[in-house]
């Protein structure tokens, strides 16, 4: 297993134990709305220290949000990440847009 498959195997279970994610029953996940709410924070953001971690920034903290919602996400959907971001990664080296 990848690393990032190791991460998020655990910020999914962290979320689910959290009450975040139903494992079982999708009817009661709201998933974009879950990241949206992540994204909107890193907009309130000040960039000052964070409140909960010190060694970082609020933006920083509200980054790392949005990262493991996303990886949650996928894994939710048993998504392989460390495949799917090289492939999304070689996709983009040649784009120009
Ligand atoms: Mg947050």
């Amino acid at each position: 297993m990848g690393k990032l498959n190791e991460i998020a195997q655990k910020a999914y279970e962290c979320a689910v134990r959290r009450g975040k994610i139903d494992p079982d029953n999708d009817s009661n996940n709201n998933l974009h709305r879950d990241l949206l709410e992540e994204v909107a924070e890193v907009f309130e953001c000040t960039g000052e220290k964070s409140p909960h971690i010190k060694e970082y920034l609020d933006v920083e903290e509200e980054l790392a949000d949005v990262i493991i919602v996303a990886l949650s996400t996928l894994h939710h959907f048993k998504c392989d990440i460390d495949s799917l971001i090289e492939a999304k990664m070689n996709y983009n080296k040649n784009r120009m847009d």
